[in-house]
């Protein structure tokens, strides 16, 4: 997979980027992520990229030259751009797997009071919101959409790690994990946790999973 970012901050990218996983599926040619500076698609002597809005009202709005300029430079046929926003479709496990499986990813960052409208209505074929809040600009929010969708990519967490077992991915959320020690302040692991048996084993962690779900995410379990 490729993925551009298209933002007014390269550097809120470094950290996420160049650290753990995600590191190491870029190392090992599994996705490639580039990060563009929108300011290199003006052409102007201060670099503008952002303006007052028509109609009044507070705070500047992302020109649409700018944007139109990059999009069109890196986009190609089989391209899926992707506009960060408060007001998209929310991000969910089961739209992070549809992505992972799009071959090149544009993705549009926000800044300000967001951006011109145009850009929406000619260029974007998706809006992603990363909840219900509204972060100051989109870097974060795509740093969150690529480590969603870069860890579904197949061999990206390997076997020891698999998405499958993570929350949301099966419906449900994922039930109680514990590691050693045994015993831990006076705190015990589950007794068949320890017992060897696996089919009670998978018996107790389907058990527990549709309980934390209804306890914590009625809202995931069907009506049966
Ligand atoms: N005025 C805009 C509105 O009310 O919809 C919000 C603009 S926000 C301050 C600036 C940028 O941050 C947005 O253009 C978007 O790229 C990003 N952003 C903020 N919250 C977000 C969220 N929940 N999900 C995705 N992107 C978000």
């Amino acid at each position: 997979m490729e993925i551009d970012v298209l933002t007014l901050f390269p550097r809120i990218f470094e950290g996420p980027l160049d650290e753990s996983i995600l590191k190491r599926a870029q190392k090992s040619g599994l996705v490639a992520v580039r990060v563009h500076n929108l300011r290199d698609f003006t052409h102007d002597k201060h670099r503008v990229v952002d303006d007052k809005p028509y109609g009044g009202g507070p705070g500047m709005l992302m020109k649409p030259e700018p944007i139109f300029e990059a999009v069109e430079t890196i986009r190609r046929e089989e391209s899926c751009v992707v506009l960060m926003t408060p007001q998209g479709a929310p991000l969910t496990q089961e739209r992070a797997q549809e992505f992972s499986r799009k071959p090149h990813l544009v993705i549009i960052c926000g800044h300000y009071e967001g951006v011109d409208e145009r850009v929406r209505e000619a260029l974007v074929d998706e809006e992603v919101s990363i909840g219900d809040y509204v972060l100051t600009n989109g870097a974060l929010a795509a740093a969150v959409f690529v480590d969603a969708v870069v860890r579904l990519l197949p061999g990206v967490l390997g076997d020891e790690q698999s998405a499958g077992d993570d929350s949301f991915s099966s419906g449900l959320l994922e039930g109680p994990q514990y590691t050693r020690p045994p015993e831990f302040r006076g705190m015990q692991v589950p007794e068949v946790l320890l017992s060897g048996n696996h089919e009670a084993v998978a018996r107790w962690l389907a058990k527990s999973a549709r309980q934390r779900t209804k306890e914590r995410r009625p809202d995931l379990l069907k009506e049966d």
